[in-house]
C-alpha cells in the first residue's frame, strides 16, 4: 500500500504491491418515485435497439418495465432500461429536481447529468431515474456539491478522500446491527444506507449531494483527480467514514446516530490541536454538557471569520450562520402540537426535555419529553431533531431552558445547541477552517480519523 507522502500526492518510484480493489462502477437514484418522468436528452442514446435524442422525452413504467416516449415514438425494453449516451460528451438534464429534500435549504434545480441514465420501475408502477457513473466521476461531482468547490486544496482532497471512502464501504454488505430497542424507549430509530434497496446510493443530504455536472469545477475536479483511488483503510477494510456540517468542538460516536457498535477506524476526537476532551458524559450527569454546549472552546469549527467561512461553504449553506452555537424558541402550544402532529402519543402539555443519554459531543441519544398526560422517550439523534422541529433541529446536542410556569407548564421553551448535523467523522467546517490555515491534507485526515490509514485501494 502506498502511504500518503507529506504533500500533494506524487508517488516514489518503487513497484506498488497489487492494490485490493478496482474502480467501482455506482447506480445513483437521482430522482424521487414518481408516475413519470421528464427529462431532456443533450445528444443521442441507445435505448435496446432504438437511438433516441436530442430532446424532451416522457418515461413511464409499466412494472416490471419501464416505457420511454421521445419524438412520438416509444421505446420498451427488457429490464433494465438503460439510455446509454452514444459519446462521453451526451447528458441528460432532470428538471426541477428537490434539492435537500426536507432540509430547511430545499429549493429546486435543473440538475445535469452524465453517464447512463437507468429507468428504474417500481411495483407500484412508479419510475425512479437512475444514473450509472464510475465512483471517481461522481466523486468529482460531489465535491463540487457538498462544499464551496473554490475551497483550500488541501480541504478538497481530503474530502475526496473521505467521500470515496464511504461510498466504497457502502457497496460491500450492509452492516450487521443488531440492537435492540432499550427497556421503556417508546420511539428508536436510526435512518442509514438500509434505506435504499432499489440502487446503491441517493443523489441527496441523506446520503452525499450529488449534483451532476451543473456545479462540477475544475478546482474540486483536480482535488479528485489528485487523490484518484485513496481510501482510508483500518486493517484491510475501508473505514465507513462520515462527515457532517460542524461538530461543535468535539465528534460523535458513530453509535449514537446510527445502530450497532462503531466501525473500525472511526472514533470520536476533539475538533482542535491542543484541547484534551473537556467533559465526559456520565449519565443523565447535565452539568457537564451544559457547560460545554453554552461555552465557546477554542476548537478549529468555531469560527467567525466570514472570508474564511466564504471560501469553505456553498452560498446555500452560508445563510445558515449560527452552526456552532445555536438557539430555537417555542411557546408551549407550538411545541406540544409539533410532538403531538408527529407521534399522537397524547402526552398532553410538555412539562420538560430531559436527556437520558448523551455522545461525548454533547449530542443526546435518548430524551424523555416529560408531559401532563405522560411521558415519551425517543431516540436516537435523528429521531430527536426531526421530533423538536418542523424539519429538523441542527443537532440533538442542546440544553433547554424554560420560563414562565404556570401549574408546572412552561409557556416558553428554548432549546441553545451546538453543532449543525449528526458531528460523526470529519467535521466540514473545521476541516475547511484547518486548510484555510495552512494544514494539509493528511494532518485533516489524522485529526478527525487518527486510528485510519490512507493509501491506494485502486
Ligand atoms: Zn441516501
Ligand atoms: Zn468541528
Amino acid at each position: 500500500m502506498t502511504t500518503m507522502p507529506g504533500k500533494g500526492f506524487s508517488r516514489d518510484s518503487r513497484p506498488e504491491p497489487a492494490l485490493p480493489g478496482v474502480e467501482p462502477l455506482l447506480r445513483v437514484g437521482i430522482s424521487q418515485p414518481a408516475a413519470s418522468l421528464r427529462f431532456f436528452l443533450s445528444g443521442r442514446y441507445q435505448v435496446g435497439d432504438s437511438t433516441i435524442g436530442p430532446g424532451w422525452c416522457t418515461a413511464h413504467a409499466e412494472y416490471p418495465h419501464a416505457a420511454v416516449l421521445w419524438d412520438y415514438t416509444e421505446c420498451r425494453t427488457a429490464q433494465p432500461t438503460l439510455l446509454a449516451p452514444l459519446r462521453p460528451a451526451c447528458s441528460f438534464t432532470l428538471p426541477c429536481v428537490d434539492v435537500g429534500a426536507g432540509f430547511h435549504w430545499c429549493h429546486r434545480e435543473d440538475l445535469v447529468y452524465t453517464g447512463t441514465l437507468e429507468l428504474l420501475p417500481t411495483q407500484r408502477n412508479e419510475i425512479i431515474a437512475v444514473n450509472r457513473i464510475g465512483l471517481e466521476e461522481y466523486l468529482e461531482s460531489v465535491i463540487s456539491s457538498e462544499m464551496n468547490p473554490e475551497a483550500p486544496s488541501a480541504f478538497l482532497e481530503a474530502h475526496a478522500v473521505v467521500a470515496r471512502s464511504w461510498a466504497l464501504s457502502q457497496l460491500g454488505p450492509p452492516r450487521q446491527v443488531d440492537e435492540p430497542r432499550p427497556a421503556g424507549i417508546d420511539i428508536w430509530e436510526w435512518f442509514d444506507r438500509g434505506n435504499h434497496e432499489l440502487f446503491d446510493l441517493c443523489a441527496d443530504d441523506h446520503c452525499q449531494r450529488y449534483h451532476g455536472q451543473t456545479r462540477k469545477v475544475s478546482h474540486a475536479v483536480d482535488a479528485v483527480r489528485r487523490t484518484r483511488g485513496t481510501v482510508l483503510r483500518a486493517g484491510d477494510a475501508v473505514v465507513d467514514t462520515r462527515f457532517s456540517k460542524c461538530c461543535g468542538g468535539i465528534t460523535e460516536l458513530f453509535t449514537t446516530a446510527w445502530g450497532g457498535p462503531s466501525p473500525a477506524g472511526i472514533s470520536s476526537v476533539v475538533d482542535a490541536a491542543c484541547l484534551a476532551s473537556p467533559w465526559s458524559p456520565r449519565g443523565t450527569e447535565e452539568t457537564g454538557a451544559s457547560e460545554w454546549i453554552l461555552g465557546r472552546p477554542p476548537v478549529e469549527c468555531a469560527v467567525e471569520d466570514s472570508s474564511i467561512l466564504a471560501r469553505i461553504l456553498l452560498p446555500m449553506d452560508r445563510s445558515t450562520t449560527d452552526f456552532f452555537r445555536w438557539s430555537e424558541e417555542y411557546s408551549q402550544e407550538r411545541l406540544a402540537s409539533l410532538i403531538e402532529e408527529k407521534t399522537c402519543a397524547g402526552i398532553g402539555h410538555i412539562r420538560g426535555l430531559l436527556p437520558l443519554r448523551r455522545g461525548p459531543s454533547g449530542r443526546i441519544e435518548i430524551l424523555e419529553i416529560r408531559g401532563t398526560k405522560g411521558v415519551l422517550r425517543v431516540g436516537k439523534e435523528l429521531s430527536i431533531r426531526r421530533l423538536l422541529s418542523p424539519t429538523h433541529l441542527k443537532s440533538s446536542a442542546f440544553v433547554t431552558a424554560d420560563e414562565d410556569h404556570s401549574n408546572g407548564v412552561p409557556r416558553k421553551l428554548r432549546l441553545m445547541g451546538a453543532g449543525w448535523g449528526h458531528g460523526v467523522g470529519m467535521c466540514q467546517i473545521g476541516a475547511g477552517v484547518m486548510a484555510a490555515r495552512g494544514a494539509e491534507c493528511r494532518a485533516i485526515l489524522n485529526r478527525y480519523f487518527p486510528e485510519a490509514t490512507a493509501g491506494l485501494w485502486y
